[in-house]
């Protein structure tokens, strides 16, 4: 029976997961262990890390894994830098499944930055910003005189939160509605966020532009050089089929 390694954490990973089960190839997905209460894939699970690059080559080969399936969050840069140099000592095939980013449409207000510490330094005091980076990006922004947070995750931050942070406990997919309503009953003048791409967390965005909100996205970290990159679960299958 055919094995693939699937790095997963992503709604993307579990499809491609339920895909190649439903075909009959042994699936282990692993997650790195940090959501308390993470949705799971069908199939074998593994969690937490290998150990770099290294734990990850003597994983592969001792569990005669035959293919490898990146399909972890676009941001999680260091799982996918560790996964191409593993495969590149091992010989195990890797594709990296990234669904698109988005794109700025007619009525938008974004600027684009290439990191979390470019948005902090774009913000104007005084602001009321809807933060939406995820927890451990939080100390970045809290020492801002003149900026209000209201900073959304799933898991609570790392305590203790300063008094200028509001902390939302939340996990999409969101409504329009249901973030049109949160702009305004904070009465927030701006959205920071990352490219993620996605249709769970879009809503913020659509909500942003109907009401004029400026955003600030911080950019992807580009894949490392050479990799095979895919979209879509339906092509990821399609490869790790063999
Ligand atoms: P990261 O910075 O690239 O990874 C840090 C370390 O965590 C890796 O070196 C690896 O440890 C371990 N790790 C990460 N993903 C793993 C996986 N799927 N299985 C086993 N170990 C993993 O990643 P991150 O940004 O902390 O994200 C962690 C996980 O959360 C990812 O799997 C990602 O798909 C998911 N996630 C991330 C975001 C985000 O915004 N970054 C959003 C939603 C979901 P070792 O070096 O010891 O192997």
């Amino acid at each position: 029976m055919r094995r693939v390694l699937i790095l997963g954490g992503t709604a993307e990973a579990r499809a491609l997961a339920a895909e190649l089960v439903d075909k009959g190839v042994h699936v282990v997905s692993s997650l790195a262990g940090r959501v308390s209460n993470p949705r799971l894939p069908v199939g074998e699970l593994r969690e937490g890390g290998f150990g770099g690059p290294d734990g990850l080559a003597a994983w592969l080969v001792a569990e005669r894994i035959d293919a490898m399936v990146d399909a972890t969050h676009p941001f999680a840069a260091r799982m996918t830098a560790s996964a191409a140099e593993a495969s590149a000592r091992t010989g195990v095939p890797l594709l990296v499944l990234r669904r698109p980013g988005w794109r700025e449409g007619p009525g938008d207000i974004w600027q684009r930055v290439a990191s979390l510490h470019e948005a902090a330094a774009r913000l104007r005091a005084p602001a009321r910003v809807f933060l939406t980076t995820g927890r451990r990006s939080l100390p970045v922004f809290t020492g801002l005189a003149g900026v209000w947070l209201l900073a959304r995750s799933v898991d609570p931050p790392e305590p203790p939160v300063p008094d200028n942070v509001h902390v939302l406990l939340d996990r999409g997919p969101y409504t329009v509605e249901g973030e049109r309503a949160l702009i305004r009953e904070h009465r927030l003048d701006v959205l920071v966020t990352k490219d993620s791409g996605g249709p769970m967390t879009t809503a913020k965005l659509v909500a942003a532009r109907a009401l004029g909100l400026p955003v600030i996205m911080v950019d992807r970290p580009p894949p490392p050089a050479g990799v095979r990159l895919v979209e879509t679960a339906g092509e990821a299958a399609a490869w790790a089929q063999g």
